[in-house]
């Protein structure tokens, strides 16, 4: 397990998009700011645009739908009694998460041979592949000594100049003596040393919102990486929390002069791999569509004034 010292948070690194915005999702009642919102917006403003203010649709991927089901069966798991949370008890949890998730034609689509002739992906593997992933979250905690206080919680705060964070913690632990613990479950492996400030960022938001919130500085911030089974934990200090806060409020009001201008740029890296847009993206010789000025405004953002910042 790794522990961390304090240290700044970059505005200008570089965040690896960690999934689109769900169509689907009922939007919040006027713009908010999330951890992967801003880390879009870090990454690609153009990309940020297409996610939260177009709301284009994203493919699903089988990596991102195993974390969801993997996250469905440890959220599941802390509703057995105490003595209950076992290997085994996890594991029959998979089907039951994986059963409601594939309701959805997305998800069993990608089960079927592509058009390009590749085969379809094995189905009974790739829940093995959980089933692993899920096996590896007991060699990191011991879920029957855990008592959460919540599970996938939403979290938010309006910041004195009408800033609202918004985000879903994994699990929150309440220690007797009101010690905050935030635990966040990765599907992937722990990063290296130079990516952990971004895996960290996500935190830092988390425990930002219930500073803000509660008056606590959480006393720890635990990733769990299933891929590896290894964890990073770090513990912030009030003065971070201040500093991380005008960073989201020196994104936040790069993303207002953004959307006053209609001008989100593209910003072309290696995880322009990863992204579904490039057809849209002039970067590789796409045009955007006009700016869905009417849709914004009715999202709340035409209300919100330009935040001028030294
Ligand atoms: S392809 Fe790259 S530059 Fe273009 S929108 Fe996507 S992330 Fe941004």
């Amino acid at each position: 397990m790794t522990a961390l010292h304090p240290d700044p948070v970059s505005p200008t690194s570089l965040e690896v998009p960690e999934g689109p915005a769900d169509p689907s999702a009922p939007a919040p009642r006027r713009p908010s700011l999330s951890p992967s919102r801003a880390a879009d917006f870090k990454t690609c403003p153009l990309l940020y645009r297409f996610r939260t203010i177009d709301r284009l649709p994203e493919r699903k991927s089988l990596a991102a739908v195993r974390g969801t089901l993997v996250h469905t069966v440890l959220e599941k798991l802390y509703d057995l009694p105490a003595g209950e949370r076992t290997p085994d008890a996890a594991r029959e949890l998979l089907a039951p998460a994986w059963e409601e998730l594939s309701a959805d034609p997305a998800v069993t689509e990608l089960f079927q041979a592509a058009e390009t002739g590749e085969p379809a992906p094995s189905l009974d593997q790739w829940l093995v592949s959980a089933g692993k992933l899920v096996d590896a979250y007991f060699s990191l905690e011991d879920p029957t000594r855990i008592q959460p206080e919540g599970r996938e919680q939403l979290v938010e705060v309006t910041l004195p100049d009408g800033l609202l964070l918004r985000g879903f913690v994994d699990r929150l632990d309440v220690a007797r003596n009101g010690a905050l613990r935030v635990v966040d479950y990765k599907t992937g492996s722990m990063p290296r040393e130079a990516f952990e400030s971004k895996a960290l960022f996500q935190m830092k938001f988390y425990a930002l919102v219930l500073w803000r919130t509660r008056g606590v500085v959480a006393s720890q911030l635990k990733l769990l990486y299933l891929g590896d089974g290894d964890a990073l934990t770090y513990a912030p200090d009030e003065g971070e929390l201040v500093r991380f806060e005008r960073t989201l409020q020196a994104i936040w009001a790069a993303i207002e002069r953004a959307v006053a201008t209609q001008d989100f740029r593209p910003n072309r890296t290696r995880l322009c791999d990863w992204c579904d847009h490039q057809a849209l993206c002039p970067s590789f010789g796409g045009t955007p569509p006009p700016f869905p000025a009417e849709a914004a405004a009715a999202a709340g953002w035409a209300t919100l004034p330009i935040v001028e910042r030294d």
